[in-house]
């Protein structure tokens, strides 16, 4: 039944479509380079792909057909691959429909910002940072109970005009694309008028050079500069579940071993966590973790005292998620 599909499969998995147009090398979709990875012949029948990195005479799996193509792009073994697949091909007894179990959001659709709006938020978010003097970044620290390094990494600012702290909201490759502000008196959460919704990290330490093991992704900025502050490598995205297309870009870019996701302890954050996760779990391993009840996110918690190693082992704990079988033909 996959004979002749394995193109739409693969697609479907989340492979990006232009990994798979044509026979030339070009970068692997899982672990970059430049020219290591392409489809084999007969893909459309058989579904094999070949990265020089990513299979060799010792990896498993190796490279092969289009299960075990499947298997190496969702990283899990050759049952759950013929799961995955069984269900898509609607090869269930009983309900003979095609269906796509994992939420894909490619990379490439977010919408764009002009050349000119990227320099303007990038100038404007230095003006922002430069007008944070010490003194008010260590009030503005100890109001959210974070450290003012911290937000220094986060080039956390103040806009006079807003009357508001302002904190960049970058792509996966780190590039401003738009500023959140929040008001240090109410708490209320804008942006400045052009802005994109992105995400909130320290683009220094995310340069791909130093190997990333747990990535951590918070909702928010001030969530973000929490764990930031206890010493984890920290995402931050703009709302419950928001941004996953560039979530999913940075993770592909970083490559961590694991992603653990810290949804707030509401039917929202928890809700955005499971499409988050689905997303993710193409990339990586994914675990998802709340804080303990009572405490409504992770800048709470860490405000209640938790370190690296407390919500680590929490982390630990957590099972792995698998792909999730949203009122799936086997349930
Ligand atoms: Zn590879």
């Amino acid at each position: 039944m996959a004979r002749g599909r394995w193109r739409e499969i693969l697609v479907a998995a989340g492979i990006p479509a232009v990994a798979l147009d044509g026979l030339k090398g070009r970068p692997c979709p899982r672990c970059g380079g430049k020219d290591r990875f392409a489809p084999l012949k007969d893909f459309d029948q058989r579904g094999a792909l070949l990265c020089r990195h990513c299979h060799h005479g010792s990896s498993d799996p190796r490279c092969g057909d289009g299960i075990a193509a499947l298997r190496w792009w969702l990283g899990v073994d050759t049952a759950a691959a013929l799961r995955w697949l069984s269900s898509f091909l609607g090869v269930v007894p009983g309900a003979h429909v095609p269906r796509v179990l994992v939420t894909v959001v490619s990379p490439q659709v977010t919408r764009s910002l002009s050349d000119d709006d990227r320099r303007r938020f990038e100038l404007m978010a230095r003006v922002f940072r430069a007008n944070l003097k010490t003194d008010a970044e260590r009030k503005v620290a100890d109001d959210l109970r974070v450290s003012p390094d911290a937000l220094r990494r986060l080039s956390v600012g103040w806009s006079p005009s807003h009357c508001a702290t302002t904190w960049p909201m970058l792509d996966a490759d780190g590039n401003v694309i738009g500023i959140r502000l929040r008001c240090p008196r109410t708490a209320r959460k804008r942006a400045v008028v052009g802005s994109m919704a992105g995400l909130f990290f320290d683009p220094d330490s995310m340069s791909g050079d130093d190997p990333i093991d747990r990535l951590w992704i918070v909702e928010g900025p001030t969530d973000c500069a929490a764990l930031l502050s206890i010493g984890l490598d920290v995402v931050g995205v703009p709302s419950a579940g928001g941004a996953a297309d560039l979530v999913v870009a940075l993770a592909r870019r970083l490559l961590p071993r694991e992603l653990v996701i810290v949804a707030d302890g509401d039917d929202a954050g928890w809700r955005g966590a499971e499409r988050l996760s689905d997303a993710l779990m193409i990339v990586a391993q994914v675990r998802v973790i709340t804080p303990p009840p009572g405490i409504k996110d992770s800048r709470a918690w860490v405000g209640a005292g938790v370190d690296s190693v407390g919500i680590e082992r929490v982390a630990d704990a957590a099972p792995i998620r698998r792909i999730s079988l949203h009122g799936g033909a086997s349930s």
